[in-house]
C-alpha cells in the first residue's frame, strides 16, 4: 500500500455537491482505503497557467492508502472528472471538478502526462493549506521540505479561507490522520 494525496477543486455549479461526489467516488476505489479528508477551503482563482474563470474554488485534499499504480490512478481520476461533467474541450476553463495526484508515497515521476509530485503544488496555498491539515510533517520527496515548511514559505498570497459553515457530508465525522487513538 502507498499513501497518496489527491487534491480536488471545483468552481462551477453546486461546488459542495461536486466535491462530495468526488470524495465518495474516491472512497469506493478498488484496492484502496480512504484514510483522510480535509475540510473544504474557499479559494480565489489563481491564474498561474490557465484561466479558470471568475468563480471562487472549493478545494480540499483526500488521503488514500492504495495498491493502484500511478497511471491507473490517473486514468481513474480522469474518468471521475468526466463522470462529474468536466468539459474536456476546455480543460483550462471553469471546472466542475479537478483531481490531481499531489503525492504518491515518495515516488518521483516525470513522464508525458504524469508528473509526481504535482509540479505546482508547492506554489499553491490552496493545496498546501488542506495538505497541512492532513499531514503537516509530510516531506516533499524532491524539495526535502515538510508541507508545514512549504506553507510557511509559499509566496502565493491569494485568499484561502475555511468554508463556513462546513457542509455536513455523508462521511459523518471525518477521519483524521496522524492523531494516535486516545490523544
Ligand atoms: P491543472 O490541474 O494543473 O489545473 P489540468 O487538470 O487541466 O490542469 O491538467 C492537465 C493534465 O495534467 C492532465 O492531462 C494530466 O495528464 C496532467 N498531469 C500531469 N501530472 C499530473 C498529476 N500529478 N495529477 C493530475 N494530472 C496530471
Ligand atoms: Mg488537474
Amino acid at each position: 500500500m502507498e499513501t497518496v494525496f489527491i487534491g480536488f477543486g471545483s468552481n462551477v455549479g453546486d461546488r459542495v455537491d461536486y466535491c462530495d461526489r468526488a470524495v465518495t467516488l474516491l472512497s469506493l476505489l478498488p484496492h484502496s482505503r480512504l484514510a483522510g479528508v480535509s475540510l473544504l477551503y474557499e479559494t480565489e482563482p489563481v491564474r498561474d497557467r490557465t484561466d479558470p474563470g471568475e468563480g471562487w474554488f472549493l478545494n480540499g485534499v483526500v488521503q488514500l492508502e492504495t495498491d493502484m499504480k500511478p497511471r491507473s490512478l490517473l486514468t481513474t481520476l480522469q474518468e471521475i472528472e468526466r463522470a462529474l461533467g468536466r468539459d474536456d474541450d476546455d480543460r483550462s476553463g471553469p471546472r466542475t471538478i479537478d483531481l490531481d495526484i499531489l503525492f504518491y508515497g515518495d515516488h518521483v515521476t516525470k513522464e508525458p502526462g504524469l508528473t509526481i509530485p504535482h509540479p505546482r503544488l508547492h506554489q499553491r496555498r490552496f493545496v498546501l493549506m488542506p495538505m497541512n491539515e492532513l499531514d503537516p510533517l509530510w516531506v516533499h520527496p524532491t524539495l526535502k521540505q515538510s508541507v508545514a515548511q512549504l506553507l510557511t514559505d509559499v509566496p502565493d498570497q491569494s485568499h484561502v479561507r475555511l468554508l463556513f459553515p462546513q457542509p455536513s457530508t455523508r462521511y459523518g465525522s471525518r477521519p483524521t490522520c496522524h492523531v494516535p487513538p486516545g490523544s
